[in-house]
């Protein structure tokens, strides 16, 4: 059948002060996609992700997900949605089953100890689970944020820079744990990155936030090739 919309985003603008950080957006994603959201630092990938999520409210233009405006039904796409920041929100001072445990006792998950077997499981955290999160490496914090944010089996999942400061190998780790999830569950998944060829591989489709505005939104095979030469090298410089 027809793929379904389940993120609809028609003209949404969103000011700090004077100055107009998104301009103008419209943007959709269909049910199972994994979407890379590119642009350099500064473009507003970060505020676009909150608006998404009803933490901060857009200005003009509607957004729906799932049927649901972030604006005034944030808390039920939170229900929805799994959130992964650069810092993940981990405590330290707990191990990496107790974080686990600690979040999907606030999250209210249902068969808590399987869930967070499958999970430990499924990112090869189970021989690290007793030691303190605050001893894991860059790649295992990755792997136990994500962890964090599947506790509640959401159906779309937000990252931010989800390979930053990683090896290669930790990279090709958390992607491929990405696509296995991805296929496995069909969630929707939305990476925000400003490195286009890490993500080559595992994305749908890729969007270019620049300046607040998105110039482009399609399929690797039918980008601008112009662009995304010039993209890599403003990006790399
Ligand atoms: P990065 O990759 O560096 O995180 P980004 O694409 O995620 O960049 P945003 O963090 O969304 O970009 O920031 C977009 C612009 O909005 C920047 O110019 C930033 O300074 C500004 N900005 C972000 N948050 C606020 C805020 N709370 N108040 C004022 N300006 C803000």
């Amino acid at each position: 059948g027809a793929a379904l919309a389940i993120i609809s985003v028609s003209k949404v603008s969103k000011r700090y002060g004077n100055e107009l950080i998104l301009k103008d957006i419209n943007f959709s994603a269909n049910e199972g996609e994994i979407i890379g959201l590119l642009g350099p630092n500064g473009a507003g990938k970060t505020t676009f992700i909150r608006l998404l999520n009803g933490v901060i409210n857009h200005d003009t233009g509607s957004i729906s997900i799932f049927g649901f405006n972030p604006a005034t039904e944030g808390d039920e796409i939170r229900k929805l949605s799994g959130i992964v920041t650069e810092s993940a929100g981990l405590y330290h001072q707990m191990s990496g089953r107790e974080n686990l445990n600690f979040f999907a006792g606030l999250y209210k998950v249902k068969d808590k100890k399987a869930q967070i077997d499958k999970l430990l499981n499924l990112f090869d955290l189970e021989e690290h689970q007793h030691k303190l999160a605050g001893a894991y490496s860059t790649g295992m914090k990755k792997r136990l944020g994500l962890a964090k944010a599947l506790l509640h089996n959401p159906k779309i999942l937000f990252l931010d820079e989800p390979t930053n400061g990683l090896d290669p190998e930790g990279i090709r780790m958390v992607l491929s744990y990405l696509k296995k999830y991805n296929q496995e569950t069909g969630t929707t998944i939305l990476i925000c990155s400003h490195v286009l060829h890490q993500l080559e591989t595992i994305c749908t489709s890729f969007a270019f936030l620049e300046s607040g505005s998105i110039i482009e939104h399609a399929p690797l095979h039918k980008l601008e090739a112009a662009y995304i030469k010039e993209l890599t090298i403003t990006i790399e410089s």
